[in-house]
């Protein structure tokens, strides 16, 4: 697999990551790898993992490297990710990032980038507040800024079910922005060392930083 493409997606909570790595992934045939996904699947299926990383997620804390790497290997290694990945909400912290290097590292690959969005801490707990996502294809809304063009039915899938994440309160969405400025903001500066950091204004439209996310993996996927 010495030929993937493997992306990083930096940025506080409601950024817009998992937004935005559902377009890059369907744009470019990578797959979307979110642990906050892949841990709210493992809470809602009572696995030891979800057990253990439940109370963690609902005060807006970070779940322990150990978990979160074992789940994350996992999955890193199954087929469908041949062509690529879009680590979306992963790494967190310092512990992780080296873990990720090492494991890279052993399969004689790398990081191809790491896109960091940059936005305004204020406007975060707006954008938060608001969203609700597709229960049948997870297509992400939000009550201000994207609603359906139905109301009530879901413009991908036609769904009529919609989910809102359980953590997506102001209360949580205050510890879960401290977590990100303590452990998840110094792997700027990691990434930037290792030559692979791209910035790119996530405060302009949708559209517009889906824009410049393209031209950045056009430029450097495999
Ligand atoms: P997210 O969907 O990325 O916003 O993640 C939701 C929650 O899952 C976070 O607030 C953390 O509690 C947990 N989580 C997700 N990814 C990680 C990670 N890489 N390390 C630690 N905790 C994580």
């Amino acid at each position: 697999m010495a030929d993937r493409t493997i992306l990083i997606l930096l940025g506080p909570p409601g950024a817009g990551k998992g937004t935005q790595a559902r377009v890059l992934a369907d744009r470019f045939g990578l797959v979307q790898l979110s642990t906050g996904d892949l841990l709210r699947a493992a809470v809602a299926a009572g696995t030891e993992a979800g057990r253990a990383a439940k109370a963690v997620m609902e005060a807006g804390g970070l779940v322990s490297d150990e978990i979160v790497l074992a789940i994350l290997k996992d999955r890193m290694a199954e087929p469908d990710t041949a062509r690529g990945i879009i680590l979306d909400g992963f790494p967190r912290t310092a512990g992780q990032a080296a873990a990720l290097d090492v494991l890279l590292a052993q399969k004689g690959e790398a990081v191809t980038a790491a896109i960091s969005l940059e936005v305004d801490d204020a406007a975060m707990i707006g954008r938060i507040s608001g969203r609700f996502t597709c229960a049948g294809c997870g297509e992400g809304y939000h009550d201000e800024f994207k609603r359906p063009a139905s109301p009530g039915v879901c413009d991908k899938c036609g769904g009529t079910h919609f989910n809102r994440r359980a953590d997506d309160n102001a209360e949580t969405v205050a510890q879960r922005l401290k977590a990100y400025h303590a452990q998840t903001a110094p792997l700027i500066a990691h990434y930037e060392g290792l030559g692979v950091l791209e910035p790119v204004d996530a405060m302009q439209d949708i559209d517009k930083v889906a824009a410049a996310m393209g031209a950045i993996v056009a430029r450097v996927a495999a």
